[in-house]
């Protein structure tokens, strides 16, 4: 589902990616750590095309998107992304946070909008907060919402970066079930997060990203087992 190529990339002079190379298959979750600055939001960036690589190729579901005849709003209106901070739009109602990428971008009715919508409200528990706005709801509440913001949108695959590092502790659980639940049903995901019961749980692989390189790329039971390199189980002995 996607083929990361022996990426480079640089801010400037700053080269902040550094021939990175793996795959997510269909169906897999992999979960990138790494200590901060080590480039893990710049690679998440890459896969849906918010940020350009000089070096290599991506690809996603067949397209490659850097590609200059790529549509690329066409193709990330169908790569999910979670950001940390939700970034929901906070002048309208939830429903309509729900709805409006579904009317402008997929052109769907009013209708099939908003009941996709609703019913994506319901399935992570918030069906009743529909007519709210993003600021009377609590943060865990809100990841929750554009969590189900970007499932509106039929997703091929979805990208998290740190969704639940701006919480508070007692709502951190209630974004991850949803997240768990997204795994177990064969979504396609690639998750940037430090929170490891949640990658001993779903993760089929883990990468561990320094300096702007993939130093590991290995299945959770290798990784959490014996991290090869030293600079893994630095990381690890930390937050563990
Ligand atoms: P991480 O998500 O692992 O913390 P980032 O991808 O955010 O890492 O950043 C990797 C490096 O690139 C950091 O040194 C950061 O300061 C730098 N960086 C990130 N975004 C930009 C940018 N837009 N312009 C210049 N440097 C940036
Ligand atoms: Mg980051």
């Amino acid at each position: 589902m996607i083929e990361i190529e022996n990426i480079s990339k640089w801010y400037g002079s700053f080269q902040v990616l550094t021939d990175c190379s793996t795959r997510v298959a269909k169906g897999e979750v992999v979960v990138v750590c790494g200590p901060s600055g080590s480039g893990k939001s710049t690679l998440i960036k890459c896969v849906n095309g918010l940020e350009p690589i000089q070096k290599g190729r991506i690809i996603v579901n067949g397209t490659s998107v850097g590609d200059a005849k790529t549509d690329l709003p066409r193709l990330r209106a169908h790569v999910g992304m979670v950001f940390q901070h939700f970034e929901l739009f906070p002048h309208m109602s939830i429903a309509r946070n729900l709805t409006i990428a579904q009317e402008k971008v997929l052109g769907r009715g009013k209708d099939e909008a908003y009941e996709k919508g609703i019913a994506l409200l319901d399935r992570v528990g918030l069906k009743a907060h529909a007519d709210k706005f993003p600021g009377q709801l609590s943060g865990g509440q809100q990841q929750r919402v554009a969590i189900a913001r970007a499932l509106a949108m039929d997703p091929i695959c979805m990208l998290f970066d740190e969704p639940t590092s701006a919480l508070d502790p007692e709502m951190i659980n209630e974004v991850l079930d949803v997240m768990v639940e997204l795994a177990s049903e064969g979504m396609t995901m690639m998750v940037v997060t430090h929170e490891m019961g949640f990658a001993r749980k779903v993760a089929n692989r883990v990468i561990f990203m320094d300096a702007g390189a993939i130093v590991e790329d290995a299945p959770k039971e290798e990784f959490f087992g014996q991290p090869r390199s030293e600079r893994a189980q630095t990381f690890l002995s930390k937050i563990l």
